[in-house]
């Protein structure tokens, strides 16, 4: 029976480096591929993680070096003799998101799609990994699903560990996964962590590869939660993390756990972990089968936002059930050498971003009043967006790889984002389900069956038609219309229409007539042009991103909005820019902003239908 094994260890890790041992054993004499995957699951950017690999050597059991033929980008060949293989590696990891990897002399966060190696045909097998931590780390926090014996394929409940290594070694169930006999025993500087009951060598083992590099890594020192939910133990660790992150997390997430639960009628783990990072450069959730992580901090002044931060928890473990069991077709089984495609991320991620707020509201964490704030903030964004004329919510998915993950500086002018409108589509649809069933039923009866029939009984993703047919038992009236219209089309969303079965109105507030208006971005100090607005003055009078402007009528000027203040909408002024080092002069016909701010206002007198759509849509289900 074939074996794969990873040995990883960190003594190079002040240089950002992961070294690797690679182990095969058992193979059928012949042609192996090694591969790197190109891409992390839950982040659609195809990352090249093969750059990453400083080095590859490859031996054979008497230690003696053997040729491996690199044949792409991503794969290496070699020929096995004698039924195994060693093959050694470095990767650079110096770039800390959640969904890359990052190692120092003080910790270590792993994404296994850029560490380790797949051998092509065989990622069906178990993989076991070893870890050599550095002798100054105290913790490690992993989870994945183990299935801990064949079932039939009715019971579907993923049996799964979660584990954080405390200083002492103790505490952990004869059942974890990951203490097993250390192979570096003998050598000094392990002796003495054995002493303190810290294992020299972790090693853990997942069933396949897939599970494997969805359960990221953690190595360092940590503090810790713990807290159940639902009688399921869940853990936390934050790096980092002051203690405004900590402080009454458990009773918040318990609330947001049991709410989400609730809609659809089962918990698929029996254990979970969050890995919480503060980090200062990048904010970010990415969900995995029985974890996540977060990348979340202060601002500068030391701010939290822990509205924001209880969002992108209920987010990440909104996944749990939406995006990581119940997600589409093409998603379902990973091709991890390329994009994969799909036209309905709007379901994975908007439906998403649709229920954490909604979350928050029936879990009583914010009021309704805040719940309308937040939608009407959504709303004045998505309205305000000149791209919402050029890309459909189905080709922004199908796009994601290559648009919302490669923005640039026309990108607003351009697409929208399958997060906001999406979930903009999800309340359209929770809002008609809810007025043509009389509040019988919402988004959330199409959310389990779903995930009932097409997950859990079906055991395969969905396709549009599969959420479209679920969708007709409870809309009757203008399904086809709202696909071709919000989904696959441009046209423009009578927001009026949906929110008033609730009795709501959107009403335009307008900004000043009289401040002159530009439609460009800059960038406060070198007075660089980010952005140009489509359809502004500054794009008809053919300004530029990239153009640095020098004068405004002549004038050198330190703050654009000061500048501009003393001028009024209908003058036209004379802007001096260079462009590529060559100096140009350009006029151009100010206006007045074109950008509106909405306000959602309850009507005066609600009709009992309105008055039932809004106690469902907006009080607890
Ligand atoms: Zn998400």
């Amino acid at each position: 029976m074939p074996e794969i094994s990873y040995l990883l260890s960190f003594e190079q890790a002040p240089s950002h480096y992961i070294d690797v041992t690679l182990n095969l054993t058992g193979f059928e004499s012949g042609l192996l591929e090694l591969k790197m995957a190109v891409w992390t699951p839950g982040s659609y950017l195809v990352r090249e993680y093969a750059k990453n690999l400083v080095y590859i050597e490859r031996f054979d059991h008497t230690g003696k070096w053997r040729p491996l033929t690199k044949t792409s980008k991503n794969t290496f060949r070699l020929i096995t003799e004698d039924h195994q293989a060693q093959i050694r590696y470095r990767i650079y990891a110096a770039e800390l998101t959640v969904r890359t990897s990052y190692v120092d002399q003080f910790h270590a966060y792993l994404n296994g799609a850029g560490i380790f190696l797949y051998v092509e045909g065989y990622q069906h097998l178990i993989h076991n990994v070893r870890v050599k931590p550095d002798s100054n780390w105290h913790d490690w926090a992993v989870s994945f699903p183990v299935k801990i014996q064949e079932t039939d394929s009715s019971d579907l409940t993923d049996d799964i560990n979660a584990g954080i290594l405390p200083a002492q070694a103790d505490g952990l169930s004869d059942d974890s996964f990951f203490i097993r006999p250390a192979e570096f025993i003998d050598r000094p500087a392990e002796t003495d962590r054995v002493k303190l009951g810290l294992p020299p060598v972790l090693h853990y083992h997942t069933t396949n590869f897939t599970a494997l590099i969805d359960a990221p890594l953690s190595l360092g020192n940590f503090s810790k939660l713990d807290f159940t939910a639902l009688g399921i133990p869940h853990k936390m660790i934050f790096y980092n993390c002051p203690d405004v992150f900590k402080a009454s997390i458990e009773d918040e997430l318990i609330r947001i756990i049991e709410t989400e639960a609730r809609i659809f009628g089962v918990h698929p783990v029996n254990s979970y972990l969050f890995q919480v990072y503060g980090h200062m450069v990048g904010r970010g959730g990415l969900e995995h089968s029985n974890s996540c992580s977060l990348m979340i901090a202060p601002d500068k002044i030391g701010n939290f936002d822990r509205r924001e931060y209880l969002l992108l928890l209920a987010h990440e473990y909104f996944h749990l059930w939406n995006g990581k069991r119940l997600c589409p077709d093409e998603l379902y089984v990973f091709d991890y050498e390329r994009e994969n495609h799909t036209r309905l991320l709007w379901v994975v991620e908007g439906f998403t971003s649709y229920y954490e707020s909604q979350i928050l509201l029936r879990a009583g964490l914010i009021t309704t009043e805040i719940y309308l704030e937040l939608l009407e903030k959504s709303i004045t964004q998505y309205l305000n967006l000149p791209g919402r004329h050029i890309q459909s919510l189905a080709d922004s998915s199908f796009d994601a790889w290559i648009k919302f993950y490669l923005p640039n500086e026309n990108s607003a002018n351009t697409t929208v984002s399958y997060y906001q409108k999406g979930s903009l589509a999800a309340m359209i649809l929770d809002l008609k389900i809810i007025g043509q069933t009389q509040g019988k039923f919402s988004l959330d009866s199409v959310m389990k069956i779903l995930y009932q029939e097409i997950y859990l009984q079906q055991h395969r993703g969905y396709t549009n038609e599969d959420v479209k047919a679920v969708l007709a038992k409870f809309i009757s009236d203008g399904l086809d219309l709202f696909f071709e219209e919000v989904i696959d089309g441009l046209a423009e969303i009578d927001f009026n229409e949906i929110l008033g079965t609730a009795g709501l109105k959107l009403q335009a507030e307008f900004s000043d007539l009289s401040t002159a208006y530009l439609g460009i971005s800059v960038h406060k100090e070198l007075h660089t042009i980010l952005q140009v607005r489509a359809g502004s003055p500054a794009n008809i009078a053919g300004l530029s991103a990239g153009d640095e402007l020098v004068s405004i009528d002549g004038e050198k000027f330190n703050s654009l909005t000061d500048q501009l203040g003393s001028k009024l909408p209908g003058q036209v002024i004379q802007i001096e820019l260079k462009r590529a080092g060559a100096l140009h002069r350009l006029s151009v016909l100010l206006t007045s902003s074109p950008q509106t701010a909405f306000t959602l206002r309850k009507v005066t007198v609600l009709n009992s239908l309105q008055h039932q759509v809004y106690h469902e849509w907006l009080n607890a289900r």
